[in-house]
């Protein structure tokens, strides 16, 4: 399944007598984005370079693995890498009977394979993806560093590096509101095919999740920086209450966690020195503000900063443009709706006034409410 890398690493990659590398485009960051990034590019005959810090394509996993059915145009063969089908989603707000939407159509999937099967597709596209590649500074000329003395020249940079990205702080383009995560994986007793979404006023600017993967889940909780510290309590109750009702077992069987960008998109292309950047992803800032959703976006913007990135090689000089065009027609309306219905919620917290749960429900994706004008 995994590419040969001795075989793409010769594919015109050229290191100069000075230790410098050069290439077409380089790609900081192998999730998501930045595979989808390398596959473009380089399946439009272009040298490509990914680096990844990961040892391992999508390892560890810092999600909870659910993609909506609209993946299903973008990405092929999605079965192999699919722990189960979500139909519905249900949302608990605080203690009242639970909403069901009856059409919700996504996949729990296995996070790591699905990384490493996009990872693999670059490889085969001709990307040479290099993992264990720690960037440690991006150079205000757009060269590229590695912890281990590397340097990278290219002719244009792709920045997929996350939520907290080295390449977006080089351009001045940061992530500055976050929700953090605290997940932890239990059996599941009773298998169902909803995504479960738990809303409390308790759950400071996030919400709980409880995702089924067959045999068992993952249950989650984000919340704004300030309620960091509320984060275990939080969870540790939330799972104390499912175990009460016979929903999950007791036994933890994997934590992670982690920062979701949620304060919408950054301007996504630069230039370092004479170098065009493409910011794709997280990166970009295009995970959901109210659902911290950002699979499908970052696969989505990081084909289109591939096929960008090659189309400037080749000459289109108005390539940048139509990236920032593209990504504000396919995903502007929908971060403004969630980044307002955020803002709303956090206003009541200044005020000392808890939320209701009519105010809970006007902010999550589930209800007619928050579609509302
Ligand atoms: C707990 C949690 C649960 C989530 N659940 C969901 C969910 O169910 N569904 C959903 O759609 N989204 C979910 N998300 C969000 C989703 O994971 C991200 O939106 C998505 O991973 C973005 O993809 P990306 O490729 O832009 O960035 P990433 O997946 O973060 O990939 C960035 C890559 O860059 C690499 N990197 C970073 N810095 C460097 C460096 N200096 N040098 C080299 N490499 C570097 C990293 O190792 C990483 O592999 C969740 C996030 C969290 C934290």
């Amino acid at each position: 399944m995994l590419f040969d890398q001795d075989r793409q690493r010769g594919r015109g990659i050229v290191r100069s007598m000075t230790g410098v590398e050069h290439s077409d485009v380089v790609v900081v960051g192998l999730g998501p984005a930045g595979s989808r990034a390398a596959a473009k590019a380089a399946g439009s005959g272009r040298r490509v370079i990914g680096l990844d810090r990961r040892r391992e394509a999508g390892v560890p996993v810092q999600c909870a693995e659910f993609i909506p059915a609209l993946l299903d145009q973008e990405l092929d063969d999605l079965g192999h890498v699919t722990r189960q089908r979500v139909r519905e989603m249900m949302t608990f707000v605080e203690n009242e009977t639970p909403d069901i939407k009856p059409n919700f159509p996504g996949r729990m999937i296995e996070r790591a394979k699905f990384d490493a099967a996009l990872a693999a597709a670059a490889g085969a596209a001709g990307a040479d993806c290099r993992f264990g590649a720690v960037v440690d500074n991006i150079a205000p000329d757009g060269r590229v560093q590695l912890n281990d003395g590397t340097i990278i020249r290219a002719n244009v940079i792709i920045g997929a590096d996350g939520p907290r990205s080295r390449v977006g702080r080089a351009l001045g383009q940061i992530n500055r509101h976050v929700v953090e995560t605290r997940q932890v994986t239990v059996p599941l007793i009773t298998p169902n095919e909803s995504t479960d979404i738990f809303l409390s006023a308790d759950i400071v600017g996030g919400y709980g999740w409880l995702f089924p993967k067959g045999d068992n889940a993952n249950l989650g909780v984000g919340v704004a920086p300030e309620a960091k510290g509320r984060l275990k309590p939080i969870l540790e109750h939330l799972h104390s209450l499912l175990v009460t009702e016979g929903r999950v077992g007791k036994e933890i069987l994997g934590h992670t966690g982690g920062p979701i960008p949620v304060g919408g998109m950054l301007d996504p292309i630069g230039n370092l020195g004479d170098v065009p950047v493409f910011l794709a992803g997280d990166a970009a800032g295009l995970a959901n503000p109210v659902t911290g959703a950002g699979i499908s976006a970052a696969v989505i913007s990081g084909g289109l900063a591939g096929e960008a990135a090659a189309a400037l090689l080749d000459g289109a000089v108005d390539a940048c443009d139509e990236y920032v065009e593209e990504l504000a027609d396919l995903f502007e309306p929908a971060l403004r709706r969630a980044l307002k219905r955020r803002q709303e919620l956090l206003t009541y917290y200044q005020t000392d006034a808890a939320p209701t749960p009519a105010a809970l429900r006007r902010g999550w994706i589930a209800y007619d409410e928050y579609w509302a004008a």
